[in-house]
């Protein structure tokens, strides 16, 4: 019984598509210290009360169910995650694990002058920075806020720190930053750091994301296309959501996460844990089950299994954002977990 429940080898962690699962998302906080116009409101969104939060003993034993389903991949994210207190004593318990878990973190860098150092120690591999522009005044009209040095600071100590490959989430919005990807892609080139382009999704708090006015992939490219040569890499794109291309020849690349106008619902092969302890099969589920609640109640890792699997064999296969019946998620992105 215990090995059909927990042995990846006997029973991979498959949805009913046969899609195998083995990268979780763990959102360690729903708090943030900027306000992105395409994920918070200016203000009003009420935090999640502090006994709701799982502490780091409960997300490690999440993890460590998850990781005996096959789990291989732990991203840390939020809200901001380095507004968690402690947070190198969770990479610490995660890193510990047998097996170890890669451990990523997508943050907004604020902070990470100070943490990735100590990150680094206790076993974070690499990391994901958001940054949509490196246009000062751009930049605080999009967050709210004028941090853009800490966050190039940040990105500075991430790199020094060994967190490669360094790379930079950007979420390509029309009249913001659309006109300036290709200096962002020149930027990111002159730092090594990796540009990820992203097509904006509706999960804003706001509920304002329209269809037409989304930056696309096709777009994107052009742009980018007008200063760089772009060429196809060999190799198989897999499961990542960023489909990359090379930039005039390589080694350097781009990626593009065209979630909306080229799912890759297909090739998923991601959970995620909310901050309040719910397990979510799709960044734009409906549906969420609670692992808290047994979790307090003193259930063994076996009903944690159970209920891991049961989340994921109800998995849909796409997130649907072109179907008419279309709706929102309650939960904005930063209560996810991006
Ligand atoms: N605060 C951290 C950060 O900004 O990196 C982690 C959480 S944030 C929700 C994770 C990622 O989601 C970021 O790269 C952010 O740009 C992206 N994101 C947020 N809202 C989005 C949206 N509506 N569409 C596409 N990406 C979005
Ligand atoms: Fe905060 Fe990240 Fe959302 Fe921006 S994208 S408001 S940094 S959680």
């Amino acid at each position: 019984m215990t090995d059909l429940v927990r042995d990846p080898a006997v029973l991979p962690l498959a949805d009913g598509f046969g899609r195998v699962h083995s990268d979780l998302r763990v959102s360690v906080t729903d708090r943030c210290n900027l306000r992105c116009t395409y994920c918070m409101p200016a203000e009003g969104l009420d935090w999640l009360p502090r006994a709701e939060l799982l502490t780091f003993e409960e997300l490690t034993r999440i993890v460590r169910v998850a990781v005996d389903l096959g789990v291989r991949t732990v991203r840390l994210t939020g809200g901001e995650p380095l507004l968690r207190r402690g947070l190198p004593d969770l990479v610490a318990q995660l890193a510990a694990l047998t097996p170890r878990p890669q451990l990523a973190m997508t943050t907004n860098g604020l902070g990470l002058d100070r943490l990735a150092g100590p990150l680094a120690d206790a076993g974070l591999d690499r990391v994901n920075v958001s940054l949509d522009t490196v246009d000062r005044e751009a930049f605080h009209r999009l967050t709210r806020r004028d941090r853009l040095p800490d966050v190039v600071r940040g990105l500075e100590a991430a790199a020094a720190a060994g967190l490669h490959p360094v790379k930079v989430n950007a979420v390509a919005m029309r009249g913001v930053n659309d006109e300036h990807v290709a200096d962002l892609l020149d930027w990111c080139l002159q730092r090594g750091y990796q540009l990820r382009l992203i097509e904006q999704m509706p999960l804003d708090a706001q509920h304002a994301w329209q269809r037409d006015a989304m930056v696309t992939q096709a777009e994107i490219l052009e742009r980018l296309s007008e200063r760089f040569t772009l060429s196809t890499p060999p190799g198989q794109r897999g499961s990542a959501p960023a489909e990359t291309w090379l930039v005039d020849g390589g080694p350097a690349t781009v990626g593009v996460v065209a979630s909306v106008s080229q799912p890759f619902c297909g090739s998923c092969d991601r959970l995620r844990l909310t901050a309040d302890g719910q397990l979510r099969s799709c960044l734009f589920a409906r549906d969420e089950d609670d692992l808290r609640g047994p979790l307090r109640s003193g259930v063994d890792d076996e009903t944690l299994a159970v209920l891991v699997r049961r989340l994921v064999s109800s998995k849909r296969a796409g997130h649907g954002i072109d179907d008419p019946s279309f709706l929102q998620p309650q939960r904005p992105m930063s209560a996810i977990g991006g």
